[in-house]
């Protein structure tokens, strides 16, 4: 098995906040891993240190054997192969969609128009949204805006795609659009890495699931236990409150 994503004693404050106390984790080639936990536990802090959007104080990530959060790694470099998506979809604006899945092709990877406009509509087709490349963000509902992120992140190509509560912030009739596009991708094989609380989609689609509880895992493993039958008084709770 090739680890994708290896984090090692990963500690990160902001002040005196302690919120991740020495994480330890990987993430294989091919892996679905789900990460669920309270609401503060340090979920989103643990994806935004994976491609440093958070610098972390100690520990060390690598990404397929590379270590990103050495002074030496270049940071275009290693964010290359790392695609994120937002609870809040952070499309430009001012780019039509087609625009927003070619800007970072063309800047980032040196691609030309021509190519980037073919990976970006194959990826577009992928999402189901081949018939709104000319349409603006504000013209697309959040479901869709969000299946364009998924689509502009997939073509950069990433080995590893990061989601942070995708849907969230949809309305509950455009959940299902944007869970069925992620359920693709993981048939696909694409290695994810997904924070969530949408517990349905990390039974179904899970190789395993993350608790996180007060910056630590408390425990991991298949969505069968860990959902199903976890083993920690913390999980049960949480699970409580949101099954
Ligand atoms: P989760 O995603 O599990 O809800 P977060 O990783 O967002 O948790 O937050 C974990 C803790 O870190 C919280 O106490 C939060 O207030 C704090 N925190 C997150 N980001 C920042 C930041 N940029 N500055 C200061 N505190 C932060
Ligand atoms: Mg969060």
């Amino acid at each position: 098995m090739t680890e994708l994503i290896e984090i090692k004693n990963l500690n990160k404050s902001f002040g005196t906040n302690h919120v991740l106390r020495g994480i330890d984790f990987t993430v294989s080639q091919g892996e679905v891993v789900c990460v669920i936990g309270p609401s503060g536990s340090g979920k989103s802090t643990l994806l935004r240190c994976v491609n440093l959007l958070e610098q972390p104080e100690e520990g060390q990530v690598f990404v397929r054997g590379e270590d990103i959060t050495d002074r030496d790694c270049h940071l275009d470099d290693a964010r290359k192969h790392i695609g994120m998506v937002f609870q809040q979809f952070n499309l430009f604006p001012h780019l039509n969609v087609l625009a927003n899945c070619t800007i970072a092709q063309t800047t980032v990877l040196r691609r030309s128009a021509a190519e980037a406009e073919q990976v970006a509509r194959a990826n577009l087709d992928r999402v189901g949204l081949n018939d709104k490349v000319t349409a603006y963000p504000a013209q697309l509902s959040g479901g869709q805006q969000q299946r364009v992120a998924i689509a502009r992140a997939l073509s950069m190509d990433p080995a590893v795609m990061l989601f942070d509560e995708p849907t969230s912030a949809l309305d509950p009739e455009l959940v299902g659009d944007v869970l069925t596009v992620m359920r693709k991708l993981a048939l696909d094989g694409m290695t994810m890495l997904v924070v969530t609380h949408e517990m349905a989609f990390a039974r179904e689609v899970a190789d395993r699931v993350v608790f996180m509880d007060d910056g630590v895992i408390v425990e991991q493993g298949p969505p069968a236990e860990v959902i199903g039958n976890p083993s920690h008084e913390r999980t049960r709770v949480f699970l409580k409150r949101v099954l």
